[in-house]
């Protein structure tokens, strides 16, 4: 099968003073039809800023380069028009702060049914209401009647976010974009919010793209892991394979910094230093300053690609049989 969201070297180039500097630098992945993709990165690696470019929602005056292709069809220098078509039809999306997307002084209710039929504006109200009932149910937010008549304030910051992903769903999408999802939410809601989109996935059979900088969110979701760092993919693997034998220092510190999984003393362990800043990346590797493996080549030349059965890492060691890093 050929897949439902296919993106090639993509690029997003910012301009200062005349010249540009790319936040992302060739990124390339694909969704299969039901698949779910995680994206995980630190934040300003350029994992949102490319998927939000990859759907024409980039910056004024930024600059984007590659191929994006939706079911067959190519995204990249559509009219801004097609493109708000696709999105709320066949590609949804959802973001960390849910309140901020919601109309404060419109009922939950009217919202929904206004997202309804933006895109089916045949559809009589009462059908319409009937559906947005219908999704309150899918996301399992309970009394639904009495729920539609309120506004978002009066709804917790999980129960907003359900009703974001009802709306994301209104129109049956075939690709759902969730970018940072839970991470406005406590631990436990955050839990609950990631079991109403795992569900909905399934049942509705979404292409799910899963973007957060908390690589434990994916454990339990995720099909498939794409690891970036400075506007690159350094790591892309199925998801049991890349926490069974990571092949890039990066990723091996992100798994070394989910909580559960971290058995040094209760501290958490976390990556030094910080991601190079826009338009200052350092020669070789750009991950070197911060890699505990680096070697001196890593200084000079930039990592390709390595793969070995699916599993690609951009490391000069990755996959080495004498590789003895921890
Ligand atoms: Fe570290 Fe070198 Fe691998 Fe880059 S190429 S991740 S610096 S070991
Ligand atoms: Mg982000």
């Amino acid at each position: 099968a050929s897949p439902l969201f296919e993106v090639r070297d993509l690029r997003v180039a910012f301009g200062r003073n005349g010249t540009y500097a790319e936040a992302v630098r060739g990124i390339s992945l694909h969704v299969d039809p039901g698949e779910v993709l995680g994206i995980v990165g630190e934040s300003g690696s350029g994992k949102s800023v490319g998927m939000l470019a990859a759907l024409g929602l980039q910056p004024e005056g930024a600059r984007v380069t590659g191929s994006v292709r939706f079911d067959g069809r190519e995204l990249v220098g559509l009219p801004r028009r097609e493109l708000r078509k696709l999105r709320g039809s066949r590609i949804a999306m959802i973001f960390q702060d849910p309140l901020s997307s919601l109309n404060p002084v419109m009922t939950v209710g009217e919202q929904i049914i206004e997202a309804v039929r933006l895109h089916n504006p045949d559809m009589s109200r009462h059908a319409a209401a009937d559906r947005a009932r219908d999704l309150l149910a899918l996301v399992a937010i309970p009394q639904p009647d009495r729920r539609l008549a309120q506004y978002p304030h009066e709804f917790s910051g999980g129960m907003r976010q359900r009703v974001m992903i009802a709306m994301a769903v209104a129109n049956d999408p075939d690709l759902l974009i969730a970018d940072e999802p839970t991470t406005a939410l406590d631990v436990t809601v955050q839990a609950q919010i990631m079991e109403v989109l795992a569900e909905l996935q399934a049942r509705l059979k979404l292409g799910l793209i899963l973007i957060t900088h908390d690589l434990g969110v994916l454990a339990g979701h995720a099909d498939r892991v794409a690891v970036v760092y400075a506007g690159q993919v350094v790591e892309q693997a199925g998801v049991d394979d890349l926490f069974a034998r990571p092949g890039h220092p990066y990723t091996r510190g992100l798994i070394a910094s989910i909580p559960d999984m971290t058995v040094q003393n209760d501290r958490l362990f976390s990556i030094d230093g910080t991601p190079p800043a826009l338009g200052q990346l350092p020669a070789g590797c750009a991950f070197h300053p911060r890699c505990i493996a680096a070697g001196e080549i890593c200084r000079r030349e930039a990592p390709s690609m390595r793969e070995e059965g699916g599993h690609a890492a951009a490391c000069h060691f990755a996959f080495a049989p004498s590789e003895t890093i921890a």
